[in-house]
């Protein structure tokens, strides 16, 4: 775990032992189980510690300066991750911001079976599993604009994605996501769900992932307004006719 620890030295993100032990099983399960699943591409140890728990941490420093907080916010938050897959950015975030009031959707029910192995294994408190669309969720009284903060990464592209996530955020609360170098292009595309959605962009911010030459935004939206309640559009509409 040399590489997660030096990475997240570099992010000011305190770890303790017992957080770098939690890292280090769940990079073991996500081994184990990816054996018999397909849950990550990424396999080798040190990629895994960079490409994924150091990549999920990066977004952290920038969320806690939005909230004008330490790092990790002592705030207990809630926090909805969308499209978790393997459990990220969601499990790592909880990991290093243990009082995260954490719930982790994703559509297909192998990823929460694995989840589920994942938050006893590390005695994670505080972790909602949910299995179910985005679309259909985000409509649910039970989680709609319940959410400090609603994180994706990997899940679409962006002017689908915040349909996807921004219902979930409850106003003055911030859409958290993750992206490659495809960024900018989707900004663009993006604008107008945002504003449609009842988001505003105050961050689209450069991130650098400690030892990885690759390039990442992260992008904080901060909802100002209620969502209408036509959105979340249903039967996959937001990825066929994206807004
Ligand atoms: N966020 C993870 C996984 C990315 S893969 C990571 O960064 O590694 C995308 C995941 O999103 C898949 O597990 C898929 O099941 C889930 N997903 C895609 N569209 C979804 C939707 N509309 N609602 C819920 N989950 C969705």
């Amino acid at each position: 775990m040399q590489t997660l620890i030096s990475g997240a030295t570099a992010l000011k993100i305190p770890l303790s032992r017992e957080q770098v032990e939690q890292f280090r099983v769940f990079a073991a399960l996500l081994g184990e189980w990816n054996q018999k699943m397909n849950l990550t591409a990424i396999t080798n140890s040190v990629e895994v510690q960079k490409k994924h728990f150091l990549d999920c941490l990066a977004g952290m420093p920038l969320v806690a300066e939005e909230l004008g907080a330490a790092l990790p916010p002592k705030r207990a938050l809630a926090c909805v991750d969308i499209g978790t897959g393997a459990g990220f950015p969601g499990v790592p975030l909880k990991i290093a911001w243990p009082n995260l009031k954490l719930t982790l959707v994703d559509g297909t029910a192998k990823k929460i079976r694995f989840l589920d192995e994942v938050v006893k294994a590390l005695a994670l408190k505080n972790v909602t599993l949910v299995q179910g669309r985005a679309e259909e969720l985000g409509r649910d009284r039970r989680f709609r604009g319940q959410f400090d903060l609603a994180t994706a990464r990997a899940v679409a592209r962006l002017n689908t994605l915040t349909e996807y996530v921004l219902p979930f955020v409850r106003q003055g609360g911030l859409a958290v996501i993750y992206k490659g170098p495809n960024a900018a292009e989707e900004f663009v595309k993006a604008r107008n769900a945002i504003e449609i959605l009842g988001g505003e962009t105050v961050r689209f911010s450069p991130v650098s992932v400690p030892m990885l030459d690759e390039a990442r935004r992260v992008l904080l939206i901060k909802k100002l307004r209620k969502t209408h309640r036509q959105y979340p559009r249903q039967q996959g509409l937001p990825r066929k006719e994206p807004l």
